[in-house]
């Protein structure tokens, strides 16, 4: 984890937020390489839920929402975790966190801690210049209830008939009392969730659907099948409303953890907010002469903690003749960088040629065009960021016009003529 943490700062993926001001509270900010690897792991999830589906739309919700919705959703009441104070050194604890031996994880004191009080995990803010009772409001907590205030208006704009799905990727913000790990528990986070509308038959095969399908989604994007494993909740887990929950877990270097949650939500959440909001949520079936109100299964993955989880799975070091190699090995498709341009040296015939090569390059790839340094170090700072492709500039392509190509894992290289260079990466470089 150290080694991840530190190359994630060194070379410009994630940072401490604030950190002039000496950091605040376990958020995080993405540099550079970190917002082009989350984008492409956001953008790899919405071509596998949206693009490539005939079933499933998009939908980008407003953050603060009616505070009703809270309400109706449950998160007024119950969206808690119950706290425990030491009454010796005053550190505050979730309960369901507490080592067995009862003792302090602090200061060690025993039997020190008093009852639980249930905390709601909602940001609080007030709406407009009066800060009373009526305007108060709540950073959302999640992007589902987004989705489920819209049901009506996307079902009908869009023509979609159960089996549908409603998708969005957005911030979500959770007061969390326990942050850590680096970015696998923050306060300002992102999901990537998907609401299925289902007939209230079709529920189980649905959610057996799904699981399968976003455990497919991980290991086609490159997680080994010994880091992921589904997880079925026992039943005392589930929560009132919910049939079936499974969790799609990651081996961290912690153990295993959460990295997405898989629910069958029955019609908890469209027939709360028919109740709350007095609209009719229900749909009718003209095929089959019924009107019903869907099931719901709901697929929800953290934006930062897939990025983590591909980080992490990617990471690795190998020896070549007789030097460590650090290396991602993450798949193309997330790289944030697809190709290198380097030309073998700063002269002053190389560079034109290499930035011509580059800029033809440009439009078709992210890529990063750099001069500086021995050509081996360049070769190894790319492999660090798991660039896939490197394209070195040197004398023979002043006469031959063509460039060699490495590939990053097999380190195997490749002289290819300049004017054939898009077509060979962009076969190499899937979408
Ligand atoms: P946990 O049990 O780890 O707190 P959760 O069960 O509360 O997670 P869900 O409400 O199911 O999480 O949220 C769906 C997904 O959103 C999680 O699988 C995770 O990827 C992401 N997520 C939730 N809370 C956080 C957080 N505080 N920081 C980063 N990602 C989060």
């Amino acid at each position: 984890m150290d080694r991840i943490v530190n190359l994630a700062k060194r070379r410009g993926f994630v940072f401490p937020s604030s950190e002039i001001y000496g950091g605040f509270r376990s958020t995080w900010d993405y540099g550079p390489l970190g917002v082009l690897l989350k984008r492409n792991v956001k953008e790899a999830w919405w071509r596998a839920m949206v693009q490539n589906r005939d079933d499933v739309v998009g939908l980008d919700a407003a953050i603060l929402m009616a505070p009703k919705v809270w309400e109706a959703s449950g998160h007024v009441a119950t969206f808690t975790d119950p706290l425990v104070d030491c009454k010796n050194c005053k550190e505050r604890f979730r309960e369901d966190q507490l080592p067995a031996s009862g003792a302090c994880p602090n200061c060690g004191a025993k039997d020190s801690f008093t009852d639980a009080r249930n905390f709601n995990l909602m940001f609080k803010t007030y709406v407009g210049p009066v800060e009373d009772d009526a305007s108060v409001a709540f950073l959302r907590p999640e992007t589902a209830q987004g989705i489920f205030v819209n049901f009506a208006s996307v079902q009908t704009t869009s023509r979609k008939k159960p089996p549908f799905g409603i998708a969005q990727i957005g911030k979500a913000f959770r007061n969390e009392i326990t942050p850590g790990n680096f970015t696998f528990r923050t306060r300002v986070f992102e999901q990537m969730e998907l609401e299925y509308f289902v007939p209230p038959d079709e529920g189980q095969r649905w959610f057996e659907y799904w699981c399968e399908e976003r455990m497919r989604w991980y290991l086609d994007h490159g997680i080994p099948s010994d880091m992921l494993k589904l997880r079925q909740h026992d039943p005392d887990e589930l929560s009132h409303y919910s049939t079936g929950t499974a969790d799609i877990e990651f081996l961290y270097p912690w153990g295993w953890g959460e990295l997405e949650g898989i629910a069958n939500r029955t019609d908890f959440d469209l027939t709360k907010h028919g109740e709350f909001s007095g609209k009719d949520l229900s749909y009718f079936d003209q095929e089959n002469n019924r009107r019903y109100v869907p099931h719901v299964i709901e697929p929800s993955a953290g934006a930062d903690r897939g990025t983590l989880a591909f980080l992490l799975a990617a990471y690795s070091e190998e020896e070549v003749r007789g030097e460590k190699r650090v290396l991602l090995r993450l798949d193309p498709r997330l790289a944030p960088i697809k190709v290198a341009v380097l030309p073998l040296s700063k002269h002053e015939k190389l560079s034109p040629v290499a930035r011509d090569v580059a800029g033809a390059l440009r439009p078709v790839f992210q890529i990063d065009y750099d001069e500086a340094g021995a050509i081996g170090r360049r070769y190894r700072r790319h492999d660090e960021i798991g660039t896939p492709y490197c394209v070195t500039v040197d004398f023979d392509s002043l006469d031959d016009k063509a460039v060699t190509v490495r590939e990053r894992d097999s380190m195997a290289q490749e002289r290819v003529s300049i004017d054939q260079l898009v077509s060979y990466l962009g076969d190499r470089l899937p979408r």
